[in-house]
């Protein structure tokens, strides 16, 4: 067992000293949103009460200060995802807006009837339901590549779909429903050797495990902030840059020009063309002290501890009896879907709380992958590097309990 101390981490999280109906919680959801540290607290404080200003537009001195915090996020977040350039990366409001950038700033100028977009049936919607609105609107049309019942891409398949007609792949780094890794590299890799450009939905990925979009060999990775520890409302899509010189911007307003006239307008240079308007400066340099947060308790660090955590949970699980686990995936993050027979998992979800312990019940935005195994819903549990092997066991003594009122 690691030395990693989840009780050190803890103590930094306000919201984890909380109690829900008597019970110490136990935040099992995530995947779902994370929990933020004070020093993410503090960030967005300090900004609404000493430096409170528009970035990118004021010479006066609070000004300064908010574009430099705001853009001192950007080049964490760059750093972080290892972005060659800082101005690769455009500041979104989540992974749902980067994706749909790319849908309708790239895809769509692209597609003809009879293209294809590929993704996997293991795709949250906000990979699916972008690419369908502008497949519907040029006549090209979504297809998905099949997985395993143990919930892991088939790879020889997806690569036997990647045809002439494929235009854009779009793959999740990390499922939000089974925790399954998908071998990005390897997909890049197929996708490249064709000419395809490949998108990463990394939503799940960043706050389980170090990203470097470089190594990954994608061509647009988008992710979320507000699962890494950061506030909701923050985002960022990475594309490269040959793709970002040739992307129409998607919103038009102020801070994404050059010059303004009605005979004409000339864009920013990239990332500033996509980013019209007032962004979410606080968000942003909040997220900025959640990156700073996350490196310093070290990504390596929180990969090898939940790996462990993982382990632990995923044989606890099975002591339970009428449990049903979803996904077994060899390369998993610590994400676990699960059903007890004879209950609806929303039941279980409520039943749940009462004993303190908060997951997530439902189809988690991800409809195709509830059909492919043919439920409606399931209970999920997702955790973070500051949940317990103590939280693991009360989530176990808490779950025999439904089972023992309901099944
Ligand atoms: N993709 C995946 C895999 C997700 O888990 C989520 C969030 N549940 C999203 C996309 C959408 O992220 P957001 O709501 O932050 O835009």
């Amino acid at each position: 067992s690691s030395a990693f101390d989840p009780q050190r981490w803890r103590a930094d999280f306000p919201v984890l000293r909380r109690s829900v109906h008597g019970k110490p919680l136990v935040y099992f959801d995530n995947a779902n949103t994370a929990q933020k540290p004070q020093a993410v607290v503090d960030a967005v404080d300090g900004y609404y009460r000493e430096y409170t200003a528009n970035v990118a537009r004021a010479v006066h001195s609070l000004g300064e200060q908010a574009t430099a915090a705001y853009e001192g996020a950007r080049d964490k977040l760059a750093r972080f995802l290892n972005v060659p350039s800082r101005d690769q990366l455009v500041l979104t409001s989540g992974t749902t807006q980067a994706i749909n950038l790319v849908a309708y700033s790239y895809a769509l100028p692209r597609l003809q009837p009879g293209d294809e977009i590929l993704v996997t049936q293991m795709e949250h919607h906000a990979n699916i339901v972008p690419w369908q609105l502008v497949a519907a609107r040029s006549g090209a049309s979504v297809k998905a590549a099949p997985i395993s019942a143990d919930g892991e891409l088939l790879l020889d398949r997806f690569e036997a779909m990647l045809t002439p007609k494929v235009k854009l792949a779009a793959v999740a780094h990390v499922s939000n429903v089974i925790g399954t890794v998908n071998p990005v590299a390897e997909i890049a890799r197929l996708c490249r050797a064709r000419g395809i450009p490949l998108l990463v939905d990394g939503s799940q990925a960043c706050p389980h495990q170090r990203v470097d979009v470089q190594a990954l060999g994608c061509d647009f990775y988008a992710m979320t902030g507000h699962k890494l520890f950061g506030p909701t409302g923050t985002g960022a899509l990475w594309a490269k840059r040959e793709h970002l010189d040739a992307m129409p911007p998607f919103f038009g307003g102020g801070e994404m020009i050059r010059t303004v006239s009605f005979d004409g307008t000339v864009f920013a240079d990239p990332p500033h063309k996509f980013e019209a308007g007032t962004p979410n400066i606080a968000g942003f340099i909040g997220l900025g002290a959640a990156i700073d947060y996350v490196e310093n308790v070290g990504i390596a660090a929180i990969q090898a501890y939940e790996a462990e955590l993982l382990a632990y949970a995923t044989e606890a699980l099975q002591s339970v009896p009428g449990l049903r686990l979803f996904g077994r995936a060899r390369q998993r993050a610590a994400v676990m879907s699960f059903l007890i027979e004879g209950v609806h998992a929303h039941d279980v979800a409520t039943l749940l709380d009462h004993e303190g312990v908060a997951v997530r019940s439902g189809h988690h935005c991800a409809h195709p992958l509830m059909q492919f195994f043919g439920v409606p819903a399931t209970a999920r549990a997702s955790l973070a590097f500051y949940n317990t092997r103590e939280e693991v066991d009360a989530f176990v003594r808490a779950l025999d309990k439904v089972r023992r009122l309901l099944a």
